[in-house]
């Protein structure tokens, strides 16, 4: 088959991104996937200042002006930033018009290899299909990358959208994250209900275990889930959707191989929350900005993947995900009671020093200001733990890529 500019391998928020950002640098693009228009299951979430790249209003289905936390102690704290449930279908159709003159195919990519000015990737159907660019936008574990050399923490959620018998948090609200511990006195790993009001008596409840090494299994948050709701004296009438979620949050960062990878195939999963889809949203540009000019420029193949490896994480970006893996590892060192202090804390911090975090649009020396001015806000009991934790061997040889960022991409 005739070689294209780009083959997107993935259909998933990423390789959809990663078309659309393309076909708008006017490149010849072709996306591959087993299921290319399959429907994104997912309950996405995320603020709405991180869609700046797409207007907001057309892709969410729901958005809250406020969002609630609750910590430690019975009360609620309000976040003055403003919310949003993607709705995925209308994502999918505003990334399917900017990538209109995309060419869509059904397959599923085996290996890639480079065949002279072009790579070739072949399919597990025996076709091959040629392209000067391929990115790997094939989730975790990338179909690209090399396997991970010890196992990633993670995140796991298991939720519900149901009718309930009555609101297991105030009505018309979201909350990011309660972690009332009140059911569960003395259980590890903390875990919190992650809880929005649909409208129309829908709700969208979910007990998650932000991240936890080994993971905490599904079955586990479905009987939290259960106790917690029948702790407030509410009932399941009805159950509309299920949602079991299981993902990597500190997946290896990729190596510069024939692809670039991208999304959560390039470890661009946030390590420290989760969220990925607006930042994949995000990085698009640049990764086709930086295609264009290399094949504008005539490099081959090695150097275009280089090139694109760069523009997906610069070298400011691997900084801050390596303080993002340390903020990790200090939570996966925590319990239950320092987990939900340490929460606290984090959400009494300046907004522009927590939004700087969650969002990573904080640079490396603000996000060093924002974790020390962190570590001296929690009760001093937890401050020692946290910089001893911070201060492990394990943590140190993160803590390096801080200093020396090229390391983490051989
Ligand atoms: C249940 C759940 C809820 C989540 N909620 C949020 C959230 O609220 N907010 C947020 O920001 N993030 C969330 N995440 C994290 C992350 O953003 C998602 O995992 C997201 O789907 C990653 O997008 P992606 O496009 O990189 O990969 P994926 O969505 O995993 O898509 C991968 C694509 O590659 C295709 N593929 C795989 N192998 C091959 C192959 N060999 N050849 C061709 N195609 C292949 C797949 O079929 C699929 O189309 C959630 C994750 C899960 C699992």
């Amino acid at each position: 088959m005739s070689g294209v500019d780009v083959l997107v391998v993935g259909a998933g928020p990423a390789g959809w991104a990663a078309a659309a950002a393309c076909a708008r640098e006017e490149l010849q693009v072709r996306l591959l996937a087993p299921r290319p228009h399959a429907p994104w299951h997912q309950a996405y979430g995320a603020w709405v200042d991180e869609l700046s790249v797409v207007a907001a209003a057309d892709v969410t289905r729901q958005q809250w002006d406020t969002v609630r936390v609750r910590t430690v102690g019975p009360g609620f704290r309000t976040l003055p930033r403003t919310y949003c449930l993607i709705d995925n279908e209308l994502l999918r159709a505003s990334l399917g018009t900017k990538a209109a003159t995309t060419t869509v195919m059904t397959g599923r990519a085996r290996s890639v290899e480079g065949a002279g000015d072009h790579l070739c990737v072949h399919t597990t159907d025996g076709a091959q299909l040629r392209a000067r660019a391929v990115i790997d936008a094939t989730g975790h574990p990338a179909a690209f990358g090399a396997p991970a050399p010890s196992p990633p923490a993670y995140q796991t959620a298991y939720g519900l959208v149901a009718r309930l018998s009555a609101p297991p948090i105030p009505t018309g609200t979201m909350c990011l994250m309660d972690f009332d511990s009140t059911p569960f006195e003395e259980v590890e790993p903390a875990t919190f209900l992650y809880a929005m009001d649909l409208g129309a008596g829908r709700w969208f409840v979910e007990e998650t275990a932000l991240a936890a090494r080994p993971a905490v299994p599904l079955r586990t948050l479905r009987q939290r889930l259960e106790q917690r709701l029948a702790h407030r004296g509410v009932r399941c009438t009805e159950v509309i959707a299920k949602e079991r979620c299981a993902f990597a949050m500190d997946a290896p960062l990729p190596r510069v191989g024939a692809a670039v990878a991208f999304g959560a195939a390039a470890a661009m999963v946030h390590p420290a929350t989760g969220y990925q889809v607006a930042e994949a949203l995000r990085r698009a540009p640049a990764l086709a900005a930086s295609l264009r000019q290399a094949l504008d420029d005539h490099r081959d193949p090695s150097d275009i993947a280089r090139a694109a490896h760069r523009a997906v994480w610069p070298a400011e970006a691997l900084r801050q995900d390596t303080l993002y893996r340390l903020g990790l590892e200090v939570l996966l060192g925590l319990d239950a009671p320092a987990t939900r202090a340490f929460f606290d804390g984090f959400f009494a911090l300046p907004l522009d020093d927590w939004r700087g975090y969650v969002s990573r649009t904080s640079s490396t020396l603000a996000l060093q200001r924002t974790m020390l001015r962190l570590i001296r806000r929690v009760p001093q009991h937890l401050r020692r733990r946290v910089l001893r934790i911070a201060m492990s061997p394990g943590a140190l040889r993160t803590l390096s890529g801080v200093v020396a960022p090229t390391r983490l991409t051989r």
